[in-house]
């Protein structure tokens, strides 16, 4: 039998431009579509007819090629042009040829399905949802990294059903009322709606005899312990992806992932900004003014001493390289930061004020910073006079 022409399977005229064949194609396979024309053996076989004519009419060159020469551009081992339809290669055209005009015609038509590439155009299966698990640990945990054993509810496949959803061997059929779309379209006024097919939930199929352990969700609720590497590092708003441990999927489909949020407690000692650690220290005026030497706590658990340079001011920071966070992505850990504060003594007793009064009288310039404030004040009045 002599292959018919491209255009005339399409009907449209020869040269017809890409908008003319993308619609005439649309037209033609909504009309023969397999799963709407069960009655009709000849749809099948023409619905493949027009999909070939759109493999290659869609294509520039080989359009191109087409209007040239016909059929014969692409026999005798050219490569590249029309396939036999039927075979592996003839479905994956079918799929791609299909998917590209359902795509933007039916959204998201092969029923919600993410993930995987292409999918099959038949596939009822619907991949699991993500899971998110927040869990909180301690800085020195984030310091350090952790191994950890979280028990996360997690969907897994039905073991009565071995996830089809379907008691007894019984097969999910085509939904009727959707054709398999999943999905149904109504006329409003001028608007097309579309909505999830009421029958099927979107699903496309329906189950006669649902499995009576998952009532056909081809899934049931289970408890599942997971142990999870936290690396050294992490901190608030890091994510760990886990994939595959997530929902199982519906029907067979995959399972989604697993996503531990990661909140880093606050910390009694230490403030963290970035990789770097930040411990305020309490210190005397005796101390801060005549100097020392203070031992101060690391996020390691260890010591550190640390010199106090003579008449230090509070808020003065020394910084204690590489005693801060390890980085999460390479490069060196961060620094520690010693902030002072400088305390001043309360609950003095008669004695400590005679003292501290003698002090004072004898203080001149000790005060660096009150003696340059009251300059600048003085100058500010006599400015505001002038
Ligand atoms: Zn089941
Ligand atoms: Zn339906």
């Amino acid at each position: 039998m002599a292959k018919r022409d491209y255009y005339e399977t399409l009907g449209i005229r020869k040269g017809a431009d890409a908008a003319e064949i993308k619609k005439a194609y649309r037209q033609k396979a909504k009309e023969l579509h397999p799963d709407r024309n069960t009655d009709n053996p000849k749809a099948e076989d023409q619905f493949k007819e027009a999909n070939e004519a759109y493999e290659v009419l869609k294509d520039a060159d080989k359009k191109a090629a087409y209007d040239r020469y016909g059929h014969a551009a692409f026999e005798g081992g050219m490569g590249g042009g029309a396939r036999r339809p039927g075979g592996a290669q003839g479905n994956a055209d079918f799929a791609s040829a299909f998917s590209d005009v359902f795509d933007d015609l039916f959204g998201d038509f092969m029923g919600g399905q993410r993930g995987g590439a292409g999918g099959g155009a038949r596939s009822r299966a619907t991949r699991g949802n993500d899971l998110r698990y927040n869990l909180r640990i301690k800085l020195e945990d984030a310091f350090a990294g952790l191994q950890k054993t979280v028990n996360v509810p997690a969907a897994v496949a039905c073991g009565n059903c071995k996830g089809t959803g379907a008691d007894d061997g019984s097969e999910p059929v085509t939904c009727p009322t959707c054709s398999g779309m999943g999905k149904v379209r109504a006329q409003q006024g001028f608007f097309t709606v579309e909505r999830a097919c009421p029958t099927c939930n979107g699903m496309g199929q329906t189950i006669k005899n649902p499995c009576h352990v998952c009532r056909g969700a081809g899934r049931v609720e289970k408890e599942k312990a997971l142990s999870v590497n936290i690396p050294a590092g992490v901190e608030t708003g890091t994510r760990i992806r886990l994939a595959g441990e997530g929902e199982s999927g519906m029907r067979g489909g995959p399972a989604g992932d697993l996503y531990i949020f990661i909140e880093v407690a606050d910390h009694p000692l230490f403030e963290r900004d970035g990789n770097n650690l930040f411990c305020r220290v309490p210190v005397s005026i005796a101390a801060a003014a005549l100097g020392g030497e203070i031992e101060v706590p690391t996020i390691d658990g260890g010591r550190s001493r640390v010199k106090i340079p003579e008449g230090s001011q509070s808020g003065r920071q020394m910084r204690l390289r590489s005693k801060g966070m390890p980085a999460l992505r390479g490069g060196g850990p961060g620094d520690m930061f010693i902030e002072l504060s400088v305390e001043t003594p309360v609950n003095l007793t008669p004695r400590q004020r005679e003292i501290l009064k003698e002090f004072d009288t004898l203080s001149k310039d000790n005060n660096p910073h009150g003696s340059s404030f009251f300059k600048t004040v003085k100058g500010f009045w006599d400015q505001m006079k002038g």
